[in-house]
C-alpha cells in the first residue's frame, strides 16, 4: 500500500508517501518559523495563510519525488484535529478533494495518534514488521501536548495523564525566549534544540536549588505534569532577582542546565507511578516506553528516559529526532494503520481542533 499523508495542523507545512511496508518514499516540509519568530510566537491566521500558499507545491513536490500520480496511491490520510482552527481546514480541504477526484479512500487521522504511531514506522526489525507490538507506553512531550498514554491498539488509546498548564516544549520555548537564544538560522529543533545546545555547556547544580520542583510537595502521586511555575521561577531569576547576566553566557548555560535537568526529573518521577501502575493494572505486558514529539530529540531526555524504562527491562523507543516534530510521514504512515485495520472516513468530515485521543475508541 502507498499512502500520501499531509499535515497543516500547526506552522510546519508537509506531505509524504509512505508505503506499508515501511519505507518513505518522499517527504516535502515547509516550515513558517521565520515568519513567526518576530510576533513571539505562532500567529493562526498567519499560519493558515502560508499553508495555502505552500500546500499546492508541497503535494505536487511529494508527488514528483516518488516519482507517483494519485491513481498509483491507495489512499490520502491527512490531519483532522487536534490543532490550529484556521490551519487544519487547509489540509484537509485539499486531502478531500484529490481523495475525491483521485475515488481514493480518505483517513482523517488524529495528529496525536501519529505522534504515538510513529515508534511502529522507524523501529529496525529483521522481519520488517511494525513494532513495538501493543500495548506499550508512549509519552509525547511537543510545543503543545505533554501526554502519557497507554497505546492498547490502533484508535484505542488510555490516557494516564497531562499537564494541568503548559506544554513542556511551551515551557522550553520560553524560557529559551526568555534566555534571549538565538535559534533562527534555519535549524530545525527551533528554541529547544538551542536550549539543549546551551545547557551542554553549563552546570545544573548552581541554580537547582533555586527552581521549584514541579508537583512534590502536594500532589506526589497525582499522574499530571505542571510547567508553568518553573518556567516563571526561571523569569523570577532573570527579570526580579537578577541572578543572571543574559551576556554572559556561563550563566545562560548554567540556568539552562537547571531548567532542563529540573524538567526531565520531574517527567521521570510521573513516568515511574504510571509504570507502577501499568504493570499491575494491565494483562498484556507492555512491550516499550515511547518517547516522541519535538522536545523528544532531546538527547539528555532520550538517555535519562533509556536509564528508566531499563529499570523496568522496556526498551527505550524514539523515532529519528526529524520524525519527532510534525511532518508528512507520521500522516501517512498513522493512515496506512488505520487503512489496514479497515478504518476509512466519509468525504464530509470536517476538522477537530480540539479531539480527546481516547474518543477515538467510541468512533466507528
Ligand atoms: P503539537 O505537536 O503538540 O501540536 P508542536 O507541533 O509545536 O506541537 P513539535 O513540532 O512536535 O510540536 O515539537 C516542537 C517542540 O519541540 C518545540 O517546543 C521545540 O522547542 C521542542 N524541541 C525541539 N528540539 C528540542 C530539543 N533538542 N530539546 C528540547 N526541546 C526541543
Ligand atoms: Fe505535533
Amino acid at each position: 500500500l502507498r499512502v500520501l499523508g499531509i499535515e497543516t495542523s500547526c506552522d510546519d507545512t508537509s506531505a509524504a508517501i509512505v508505503t506499508s511496508d515501511r519505507q518513505i518514499l518522499s517527504e516535502v516540509i515547509r516550515g513558517q518559523q521565520e515568519m513567526h519568530e518576530p510576533m513571539g510566537g505562532i500567529v493562526p491566521t498567519l499560519a493558515s495563510k502560508g499553508h495555502s500558499r505552500n500546500l499546492p507545491g508541497v503535494i505536487s513536490e511529494t508527488l514528483e519525488l516518488a516519482g507517483l500520480t494519485l491513481q498509483d496511491l491507495d489512499a490520502i490520510a491527512v490531519t483532522r484535529g487536534p490543532g490550529l482552527p484556521p490551519c487544519l481546514p487547509v489540509g484537509l480541504n485539499a486531502g478531500k478533494v484529490l481523495a475525491a477526484v483521485a475515488k481514493k479512500p480518505l483517513i482523517g487521522v488524529h495528529h496525536m495518534e501519529a505522534h504515538a504511531l510513529t515508534a511502529r514506522l522507524t523501529t529496525k526489525n529483521k522481519l520488517n514488521r511494525p513494532e513495538p507490538a501493543f500495548p506499550f507506553m508512549t509519552l509525547l512531550i511537543s510545543g503543545g501536548h505533554t501526554l502519557l498514554l497507554t497505546a492498547n491498539d490502533i484508535g484505542d488509546y488510555d490516557q494516564l495523564g497531562s499537564t494541568l498548564d503548559n506544554a513542556v516544549g511551551e515551557a522550553i520555548d520560553k524560557t529559551a525566549r526568555l534566555l534571549q537564544l538565538d535559534w533562527l538560522k534555519g535549524r530545525r529543533g527551533g528554541p529547544g534544540a538551542a536550549l539543549e545546545k546551551a545547557a551542554l555547556t553549563g552546570d545544573p547544580e548552581r541554580f537547582m536549588s533555586r527552581l521549584p520542583k514541579p508537583m512534590l510537595e502536594r500532589n506526589t502521586s497525582v499522574i499530571a505534569f505542571s510547567f508553568s511555575g518553573l518556567k516563571s521561577a526561571v523569569a523570577r531569576l532573570v527579570e526580579t532577582e537578577k541572578l543572571i547576566d543574559l551576556n554572559n553566557p556561563q550563566d545562560v548555560s548554567d540556568v539552562a542546565a537547571a531548567f532542563q535537568l529540573t524538567c526531565i526529573q520531574h517527567i521521570e518521577q510521573k513516568i515511574k507511578l504510571a509504570l507502577n501502575q501499568e504493570v499491575v493494572k494491565n494483562k498484556k505486558p507492555l512491550t516499550a516506553l515511547v518517547v516522541s514529539g519535538g522536545v523528544a530529540s532531546n538527547t539528555l531526555f532520550r538517555t535519562r528516559l533509556e536509564t528508566l524504562a531499563g529499570s523496568y527491562n522496556l526498551p527505550l523507543i524514539c523515532p529519528p529526532p526529524q520524525l519527532c516534530t510534525d511532518n508528512g510521514v507520521m500522516i501517512a504512515w498513522a493512515g496506512i494503520e488505520r487503512l489496514q485495520a479497515g478504518l476509512v472516513d466519509d468525504y464530509t468530515i470536517t476538522t477537530l481542533p480540539k479531539w480527546p485521543l481516547e474518543s477515538l475508541k467510541f468512533r466507528e
